[in-house]
């Protein structure tokens, strides 16, 4: 077992960015993970003028995980999400979808006791634990944490969840995985710009699909598979998603007549956020249609 401190990490996943960790294959790691403001913000009488938002979206890491090179797929399975007993929220002026409305910035700390976010007096929230943040090293250049593309990144994805094993490509040798961006609790949307923000730790198995290239992420869950696509434009992610879907069934034997038909009435399109730099969406097929 190994374990990354929260003091480890990258605001921007890049080849060039040095490996604090190598692993094999199969290893289990433990990655300590800072909410997505950094704790900056601890208290509803906070001052967001105070914020540094060049500490925004820390990820921790990158790992280096042995053999991986581009061209193959990273297989990254969610153990264990462990979370404070409260986590923040924030809204505002330019944040999120109501963002034009607002002209002051709102910070709201909510506790969290057991399987429930106490809202308010009245309104608990199921929590839903889960991983904004997860990626890769892109092929070139460097992509900040805020932002979800090919590799992985800010996906703000209610399912990258305990269970769920995660498919990114390998662009650059060692894969250079990172991770953060906690959640408590999110719907998809992620409307007023944030979650409940928390810090914690998220525990992996990390493993390497060799030959795989995958041209976009993807979710295996024990019920579902999923695809998942970034856009600055909705209805391009939509696009991208679906097409990943088609070519990922094409690959199990369906014509593709076929399967836009069988996702048609089996294949739900979701949103997962709408308020990131790039929107992501995803399309979620029960497994047991996989079996033509
Ligand atoms: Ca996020």
């Amino acid at each position: 077992m190994f374990h990354i401190s929260k003091d480890q990490v990258v605001y921007a996943m890049s080849g060039a960015n040095p490996p604090v960790l190598h692993v094999d294959p199969g290893s289990r790691i433990t990655f300590e993970a800072r909410d997505a403001l950094a704790g900056q913000l601890t208290s509803e009488s906070d001052q967001f003028d105070g914020l540094d938002w060049s500490r925004i979206n820390p990820a921790t890491g990158p790992v280096y995980v042995n053999g991986a090179e581009p061209g193959d797929a990273l297989s990254v399975t969610i153990e264990q999400i462990e979370i404070p007993d409260s986590g923040v929220m924030i809204t505002g002026k330019n944040m999120g979808v109501l963002g034009h409305i607002f002209e002051e910035n709102s910070i709201k700390i909510i506790p969290i006791s057991g399987e429930e976010a106490i809202f308010s007096e009245n309104i608990r929230v199921p929590i839903n634990k889960m991983v904004g943040v997860i990626g890769v090293a892109p092929a070139e250049g460097t992509i900040s944490c805020g932002i979800p593309d090919f590799h992985g990144g800010n996906m703000d994805c209610k399912e990258i969840k305990e269970g769920a094993t995660v498919l990114l490509p390998v662009f650059v040798p060692g894969a250079l995985f990172a991770l953060g961006d906690i959640h408590a609790a999110m719907a998809d949307g992620e409307i007023c710009v944030t979650g409940i923000e928390v810090s914690g730790s998220v525990t992996v198995t990390v493993d390497l699909i060799k030959n795989d290239p995958l041209p976009l992420p993807m979710i295996l869950s024990d019920t579902h598979v999923m695809t998942l696509a970034s856009h600055e434009d909705l209805d391009d992610a939509v696009n991208m998603a679906v097409i990943n879907m088609v070519s990922y069934l094409e690959t199990r034997g369906f014509p593709k007549d076929e399967a836009a038909m069988l996702l048609s009435i089996a294949g739900d399109v979701r949103i997962c956020q709408v308020v990131d730099p790039k929107k992501t969406v995803r399309v979620e097929l029960p497994k047991q249609y996989l079996a033509r």
